[in-house]
């Protein structure tokens, strides 16, 4: 068994709405890509306990074009 992301893997797209302006957000990826200068020899699994998100979501950057908001997403893991 596989738990894959299915935004990072391009199986479907999440819209999440800026709830500072109502403008659909864009996603700027996972989380870890953020931390790769910090360790970049770290299997993915503990750069996810870093993160603090547990193994079964992917956490997600997604950023507002219209106002500059932005928040984290947590995105539920799919079976491969
Ligand atoms: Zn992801
Ligand atoms: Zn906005």
């Amino acid at each position: 068994m596989n738990l894959i992301c299915p935004l990072c893997n391009g199986l479907k797209e999440k819209k999440v709405k800026c709830k500072n302006c109502s403008d659909y957000m864009k996603d700027y990826g996972p989380i870890v890509n953020f931390y790769d200068d910090y360790s970049p020899y770290l299997s993915n699994d503990i750069t996810q306990l870093v993160d603090g998100v547990s193994h079964d979501c992917c956490l997600h950057l997604f950023n507002c074009d219209n106002c500059n908001y932005d928040e984290k997403v947590k995105i539920n893991r799919v079976r491969k």
